[in-house]
This record gives structure tokens, C-alpha cells and sequence, in this order.
């Protein structure tokens, strides 16, 4: 079961396993997030485990400070003066992503631009602590609703993360409000805990609600598609085809493909899931028409790799 630590107690623990790798509950404003380092694949890989997400949809990455947001997201005056009259709080601003920020790609599930928040209190200390960004959804399993006590979030979460940190019930109990820029106008992709109207006296201009470009990208079947023709749970590699491989053996004429990527040698999902988004991009870049797909059994994190593996494979719907 979790340890349940008390904020003013917790900061070496929390830190100590954030170093490691592992993932950690904590109190923000809005709601209790549960953290990894987003640098760090195998992190966010554990959090999408420990909360059985069946798709890895983007998350927030929480900054400390300016410096650090300036560092990962490209920011417009628009986004600046937002993040200067509502941060820390409960505002989530998407920006375009410096690719030379380390965040891995599974924070972001591949696209080119980053959510990023800045919260109060504990969370905003650990982050300045561990010098770098946290990735957070919320501290819940899937399909459940956000946990707004530590104590929630043990009952849900307890047996599979090693700490919760203690910070009371959270002020804010919402999510936070996402917003984004594109074409010089303010978009609301989510309604959350920084009222749209404070965002409108802020900005001096209406905010854009309804359907623009793409909200909830991993929703759309081929947003991720590659270049080249995914084939799934190939028995079978033709030559000039590059091969996503999984685990120690490998299919049969895999000697003939043109690139080769195996997502786990040794079959771990985990490791697997933090590979899956740099793979595909590298094997779409070897320039075979065709990339084949080993099996990945659906167990645990596989149930996520193959619900984006069959995304990339759907026929193309779109502008992605
Ligand atoms: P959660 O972390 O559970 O509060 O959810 C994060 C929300 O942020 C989801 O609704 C995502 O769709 C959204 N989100 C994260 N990154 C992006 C992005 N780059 N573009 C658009 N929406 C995003
Ligand atoms: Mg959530």
C-alpha cells in the first residue's frame, strides 16, 4: 500500500522516487495529480500503467517557473500575458513544443505541441527541487472521477504507487482550463477551474469555444499516422518493409527488412510504451513504404500501444 505523507514531511521521499523513475501522487489547486518526471519514458509509461489508461491521450507538464515553461513551450505575447496574470493556477496553456526540451514524446503522444501548467503550493516546490518538468493527469484510475484527497486517491491508486502526499482537500476541486492560441485567436478546449471570464477581462477579447482544429487528438483514428503503410501483427516481413519488433523472437524473413526497431527485447511493456512514439517516427524515416508490426499482446500498457499501433494503421481520415 501507498505511504501517505503529510506535504511538510514528504519532499525527500517525493523526490527521491521522482529521481528513481517512479510516480508520485500529489496535491495541486485544482486536483491530485499523479507525477513522473516528463523527460524520463519509463516514468510517464508508469502512470498511464498505474492509472490503466487504454490510450496514451497528452498530458500536462507542470513547470516551476517562467524559465523552465520558456524552455519547453514557444510562447506568443497572447500566451505570456496569460501565464502572467493567471499562473501558478489553474490555467493549462497548449504552445508549440521546443523539440530540443527533453520532454519524452509520450507526454506529449507525438504531437508537436505541449499543455503546460504551472501549479501552487507543494507541486511547484517539487518541481523546483527535482529541476524539471512533472508530467500529471489526474491521480485517479480511468474511468473514475478526479481525487480531491489524498485519501481518495490511496483507495483508488493505493496498491499500485509507492507514496501520496499529503496536502488536504485540494481548493480548486476542478480541473484546470485549457487553452490555446491559433491564429491570433484564444481557443477554450476544456472549461476548468480558471473561470473564461477572467480569461476574457484578462485578454479584452471573447474566447473561441466549439469544435477548431483538433481538441482531443487522440481521438482521431490516424492523427498519428506515419508516412509509410502500418501493417499490424505481421507473421511475416516482405522485403523492403521496416520491422516494429516486439520481444525476443522474430518473425519469420525479418532478415529482409530494410530497418529494424524492437520496442522491448526482453518483452517489457513498459519500456515498450516509452519507445513506441520514436520508433515509429524512426522507422517512418527509413523511407520503406511499409512498416510491419510484430504482435504486442494487450496485457497492461499493450492494451495502449495497440490502441495507438491500430490508430496509425486506420485508412487516413483527414487533415491530422
Ligand atoms: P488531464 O491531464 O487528465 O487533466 O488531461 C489533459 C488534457 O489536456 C486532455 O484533455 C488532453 O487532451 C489535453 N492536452 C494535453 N496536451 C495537449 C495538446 N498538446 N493539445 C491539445 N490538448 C492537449
Ligand atoms: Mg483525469
Amino acid at each position: 500500500m501507498a505511504e501517505i505523507l503529510p506535504v511538510d514531511e514528504a519532499m525527500d521521499s517525493a523526490l527521491a522516487l521522482l529521481g528513481a523513475g517512479d510516480v508520485v501522487a500529489i496535491p495541486t489547486e485544482t486536483v491530485y495529480g499523479l507525477a513522473g518526471d516528463a523527460t524520463n519514458g519509463e516514468a510517464v509509461a508508469r502512470i498511464f500503467e498505474a492509472k490503466g489508461r487504454p490510450r496514451f491521450n497528452p498530458l500536462i507538464a507542470h513547470v516551476c517557473d517562467m524559465e523552465m515553461a520558456e524552455r519547453i513551450g514557444r510562447f506568443d505575447p497572447l500566451s505570456r500575458r496569460l501565464a502572467e496574470a493567471f499562473w501558478p493556477g489553474p490555467l493549462t496553456l497548449v504552445l508549440p513544443l521546443r523539440e530540443e526540451a527533453g520532454i519524452h514524446p509520450l507526454v506529449t503522444a507525438g504531437l508537436s505541441t505541449i499543455a503546460l501548467r504551472m501549479p501552487r503550493g507543494f507541486g511547484g516546490e517539487l518541481i523546483a527541487r527535482l529541476g524539471r518538468p512533472l508530467a500529471a493527469p489526474s491521480a485517479n484510475s480511468s474511468g473514475r472521477i478526479s481525487a480531491t484527497t489524498a485519501q481518495a486517491v490511496a483507495a483508488d491508486l493505493g496498491r499500485r504507487i509507492r507514496l501520496v502526499v499529503d496536502g488536504g482537500a485540494t481548493p480548486v476541486g476542478l480541473e484546470s482550463t485549457i487553452v490555446k492560441v491559433e491564429d491570433g485567436a484564444l481557443h477554450l478546449l476544456r472549461p476548468g477551474g480558471t473561470a473564461a471570464g477572467d480569461i476574457e477581462a484578462v485578454t479584452g477579447t471573447a474566447l473561441a469555444r466549439g469544435a477548431t482544429g483538433v481538441q482531443a487528438p487522440g481521438m482521431l483514428a490516424s492523427h498519428y499516422a506515419p508516412r509509410a503503410l502500418l501493417k499490424l501483427n505481421v507473421l511475416v516481413v516482405n522485403p523492403g518493409e521496416a520491422l516494429l519488433a516486439f520481444g525476443p523472437h522474430r518473425v519469420q524473413g525479418w532478415k529482409q527488412a530494410v530497418a529494424v526497431k524492437n520496442l522491448s527485447e526482453t518483452g517489457d511493456m513498459r519500456e515498450a510504451a516509452a519507445n513506441l512514439f520514436a520508433y515509429m517516427h524512426e522507422l517512418d524515416r527509413s523511407g520503406a513504404t511499409t512498416i510491419a508490426a510484430e504482435p504486442v499482446p494487450a496485457q497492461g500498457l499493450g492494451e495502449a500501444i495497440n490502441d495507438r499501433l491500430s490508430r496509425a494503421a486506420a485508412p487516413r481520415d483527414g487533415p491530422a
